[in-house]
């Protein structure tokens, strides 16, 4: 089961990848791991690609395209696999249908799990944090008892830099602009398979069951 997902941030992604490796026994690739994989293994794209990030520069895509070749190809990718982050363009995208192909594969489904903005937006500014403890809260799942309030020692609340409206409205925009070509085309191919990720955790879970069962 060859799959790729994608989501918004605050969507759930990281969840649902948990529960699908988990329950389809297929390894979770996500471009981070595969690139310190790489590193630690001391691959020559590795290398290359430390030498870029040493820089604080982007790794080239043909770099990038290289280190997923070599992953996909490894033995545990033989029963599929679940890209999380990649691609992230639709020249990657398009790389990757080659690097399917000549594995004689195909991805399945692209797994796009959909929030409106709005929700998202309300996920994403909620956290609140203790300036004393540490602790964090959310005002929507977790919120504490008395407003702008520690539950565990009295401290006052406080938001992060990165949490606040304009802040997350522009890390979201910015993530729009860059996933919707990639989905144009996916859509295409008619890989692309929305799921409703405002439901709860369990029952998004269970969609993605439903999609997948079909296919295992
Ligand atoms: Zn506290």
């Amino acid at each position: 089961m060859n799959l790729v997902l994608m989501g918004l941030p605050g969507a759930g992604k990281g969840t649902q990848a948990e529960r699908i490796v988990e329950n389809y026994h297929i390894p979770h690739i996500s471009t981070g791991d595969m690139f310190r994989a790489a590193i630690k293994e001391g691959t020559e794209l590795g290398l290359k690609a430390k030498s870029f990030m040493d820089k604080g520069e982007l790794v080239p895509d043909e770099v990038t395209i290289g280190i997923v070749r070599e992953r996909l190809g490894k033995s545990d990718c033989e029963k599929g696999f679940l890209l999380d982050g990649f691609p992230r363009t639709v020249a990657q995208a398009a790389a990757l249908e080659d690097i399917t192909a000549e594995l004689n594969r195909q991805i399945d489904f692209v797994i796009n799990i959909d929030v409106d903005k709005d929700i998202l937006m309300e996920r994403l500014t909620g956290r609140r944090i203790c300036k004393a403890c540490g602790s964090t809260y959310h005002l929507v799942f977790n919120p504490p008892a008395k407003e702008d309030t520690c539950d565990r020692c009295g401290g006052d609340l406080y938001q992060r830099a990165d949490d606040n409206a304009e802040t997350v409205q522009n890390r979201l925009d910015v993530n729009l602009k860059q996933t919707q070509p990639l989905l144009d085309f996916y859509e295409e191919k008619g890989y692309v398979r929305n799921i409703n990720g405002q439901q709860d955790i369990n029952k998004v879970f269970e969609d993605i069951d439903v999609l997948l069962g079909a296919v295992r």
